[in-house]
């Protein structure tokens, strides 16, 4: 199927020979061959099914093995990985994943991954490499800029938003609790990701630490019921110390009334966080900026560009209105880093490694700046925005799509609705939408998911694909018809 890159001349080469440095032609064809294969991924992702999970099993199969002690032909180990092993499973990439919140991988990233794979550049202390550090340094900047923050914000790019929850709750505590926080307690709706539950326990606090408060009919937290809470939990002599709102829930796209939410907080000496994982990048566009006000009283702020900003898995972000706070929940002293990365440098910057549990990790700050740089922030404003109109859209045909009722309109780019049958009792409902939805996914031309709200089973429709345009969405309403009515 695929013919060899033009500029190849050394066909057929024993890319094994050269060992662990492989000379420049050898480099050519690595390269080459590769370059041939993803731009034939990528024209092929159009017509591509969002989830294929025939066979998976054996497929994986073919990569259960031990260690093997000589090197393969490079062309048949493509050939193992682009033809067979990727396809199976969710299609992160394809016009049809609406089912999970994830964006879909931007090339240019790849590019860049590709450039700091090869140079390597050390960011963890800004003094080993200035130029590089800086780079993910601006990357936060632009981030704080965008929500609204003075200069003394700062962050750090982490894995996703799950460790990023994690180290923004570990700033609460030990700003607030100190080292003795067994009686500490946090506050978030019952609507929060939980990656919140995990960080929780990870943080070292018993389970009913988390205050689940119930939400409201839009399922944004009920922040009567947090004020009585709070009075209640102190009362009894729990300490409260945090509240998190969500901007834009993995249910429903729901955001919290973030405005209320941080004047609640700070009237009551609260440390305010926001899971904006979803959310968070929508700040871009006018509609966002409009839904999400409220969240630059934050403390602190979780963003997951490997969600609304279309990078690769990957790439999550802490951002901290004041950057000290999570400097001293972070930094430790060592003889040998401080040796180390005193290079006589004049550093303005924080060093990453004192924001962070991490300490040498890849940089993620160039996958994000360099598709900025050379497309323009007003690129990733017109993608989200027309998410925003495609998740507009969907709502308004679901709301009159014979079979069907819209739960949740979306606030953001996600949706919530089921299907429906006069008569019918809850427990048939949910049937009903579990048959739904099975039979949409086996289908495979696109990808849902569901979830339990408010104890009903509810589908869902999460438009934030990169490659999800009109002509996708079309498709998913089809496929919703034609399986709700087979
Ligand atoms: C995805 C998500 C998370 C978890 O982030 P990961 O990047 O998957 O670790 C946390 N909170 C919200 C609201 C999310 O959407």
């Amino acid at each position: 199927m695929l013919v060899s890159s033009f500029w190849c001349t050394e066909l057929g080469m024993d890319l094994s020979e050269a060992g662990l440095e492989p000379s420049p032609a050898a480099m050519r064809e690595l390269i080459a061959q590769v370059a041939d294969r993803v731009i034939a991924y990528y024209g092929s992702l159009e017509n591509q099914r969002a989830s294929d999970t025939e066979g998976a099993a054996e497929v994986a199969g073919l990569v259960v093995e031990a260690l093997p002690e000589k090197g393969q032909p490079y062309e048949s180990l493509l050939e193992l990985i682009f033809s067979r092993l990727i396809s199976k499973g969710f299609n992160t990439n394809a016009p049809g994943s609406f089912s999970y919140i994830n964006g879909g991988a931007l090339f240019h990233c790849a590019i860049a991954d590709l450039i700091t794979a090869v140079t390597n550049p050390y960011v963890g202390y800004w003094g080993a490499s200035p130029g590089m550090a800086q780079v993910e340094d601006t990357v936060i900047r632009w981030f704080a800029d965008m929500i609204g923050w003075p200069a003394d914000a700062g962050g750090v790019l982490l894995s996703g938003g799950s460790l990023a929850n994690l180290s923004a709750l570990i700033a609460a505590r030990k700003a607030l609790l100190g080292d003795d926080f067994g009686l500490g307690t946090l506050y978030a709706s019952d609507q929060v990701h939980h990656s919140i539950n995990k960080a929780a326990m990870l943080a070292g606090f018993p389970e009913d630490a988390l205050r689940l408060i119930p939400s409201d009919g839009a399922f944004r937290l009920r922040i009567d019921a947090l004020t009585e809470r709070v009075a209640e939990d102190r009362k009894a002599g729990r300490r409260p110390f945090l509240v998190i709102g969500t901007a834009g829930t993995t249910n429903s796209g729901a955001v919290d009334d973030l405005q209320r939410l941080g004047s609640f907080a700070s009237a009551n000496e609260l440390w305010f966080h926001v899971d904006a994982a979803y959310g968070g990048f929508f700040a871009l566009t006018e509609r966002g900026r409009a839904v999400l006000q409220g969240i630059e009283l934050a403390d602190t702020v979780v963003l997951d560009p490997h969600k609304s900003l279309f990078t690769p898995f990957g790439t999550g972000c802490l951002l901290a209105r004041d950057v000290r706070k999570l400097q001293s929940a972070h930094q430790l002293h060592s003889d040998y880093i401080d040796a180390a990365v005193d290079l006589g440098i004049e550093a303005n910057a924080v060093s990453f490694a004192d924001l962070s549990p991490e300490l040498s990790r890849g940089m993620r700050g160039l996958r994000i700046w360099l598709p900025m740089k050379l497309l323009g922030a007003g690129a990733f404003r017109r993608a989200l925005d027309e998410k925003l109109d495609l998740a507009a859209m969907a709502a308004e045909k679901i709301a009159t799509m014979p079979g069907f009722v819209l739960v949740a309109a979306p606030e953001l780019s996600t949706l919530a609705f089921r299907a429906h049958e006069a008569g019918l009792s809850g427990p048939e409902l949910d049937r009903l939408n579990v048959e739904v939805l099975d039979r949409l996914n086996r289908r495979g031309r696109v990808h849902l998911s569901a979830s339990l709200m408010h104890d009903r089973y509810t589908l869902r429709i999460c438009v934030l694909s990169l490659r999800s345009h009109a002509a996708a969405l079309a498709t998913c309403l089809e496929e919703l018809s034609v399986c709700r009515h087979p």
